[in-house]
């Protein structure tokens, strides 16, 4: 069986902070993706026990999110920029695994959340509905009939993912207090549960369906600087909506991430 594991940095034990933790700039950027890397090597061994023969991780947090030097053996790494959907993905895999995720933009008690870009995005929408980087990967990857199985981040980026995969199985890292505050489980038992987990949504392939949204698509970005909706709008694919929003439309996912 064939494994794609997507991984961000916010949804990891112990990462609460964006300018401390997971900026490039951070001062404690280099343990954060050492933490992502030590849970990420969790998750695959228990995906590995589950019966995987390949293993693909693609680092999905923007300035890297993983310390390539530790990764695990066994797993293939995508690295490097730019990259976008669907990454190598195609229906030759049978599962797909949302590492390390964070909720969409302006969710109550979200750990680090936001959609897509923290510093410039303050909603999406997809066909009228409001979504982050959770509900678009997975459709995504439904898009080619692979199911999400499995999803590691805070309470409410798996509350987040159970809207659209009901029997998920999932691991929460931290509560959340705020955007900026939880109540974290030690790194040591993240990964602890991050094994089990791996192994555990190995066997639910074939039981979880592939969450998949009907084409066309209408993705709208509202940005918060209205200057940088100015720039968008004189590419001939965008259309400008208001001062802060703007609108693309595709017949597939991947066209549509292409240009958002
Ligand atoms: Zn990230």
């Amino acid at each position: 069986m064939r494994v794609f594991i997507l991984g961000d940095l916010e949804g990891t034990a112990g990462v609460v902070d964006f300018h401390q933790q997971t900026y490039s700039d951070a001062k404690y950027y280099e343990q954060a993706k050492r933490l992502a890397t030590l849970e990420v090597n969790a998750l695959v061994d228990g995906v590995l026990e589950g019966g995987a023969q390949e293993v693909w991780f693609l680092d999905g947090h923007g300035p890297g999110g993983i310390d390539y030097e530790l990764m695990h053996p066994e797993a293939q790494m995508i690295i490097g920029r730019p990259i976008s959907a669907p990454w190598g993905l195609d229906a030759s895999f049978d599962a797909f695994m949302l590492y390390g995720h964070h909720s969409m933009g302006n969710t109550e008690r979200g750990v680090l959340c936001h959609s897509w870009s923290s510093r410039t995005i303050a909603n999406c929408w997809l066909n009228g509905e409001l979504i982050g980087e959770i509900g678009f990967n997975a459709a995504v990857a439904g898009s080619f009939g692979i199911p999400t199985v499995f999803i590691s981040g805070d309470d409410t980026a798996i509350a987040e993912t159970q809207r659209y995969v009901p029997n998920i199985v999932s691991v929460m890292t931290k509560r959340g207090l705020s955007q900026t505050s939880a109540l974290s489980l030690a790194p040591a038992k993240a990964r602890e549960l991050l094994q089990t987990g791996g192994r555990e949504a190995m066997g639910k392939i074939g039981e979880i369906k592939p969450f998949s949204i009907d084409p066309p698509y209408e993705f709208i970005t509202e940005l918060l600087d209205e200057k940088a909706v100015d720039a968008k709008a004189k590419r001939s694919e965008v259309e400008r909506l208001d001062s802060h929003r703007y609108k693309i439309v595709g017949d597939t996912l991947v066209e549509i991430a292409h240009h958002r």
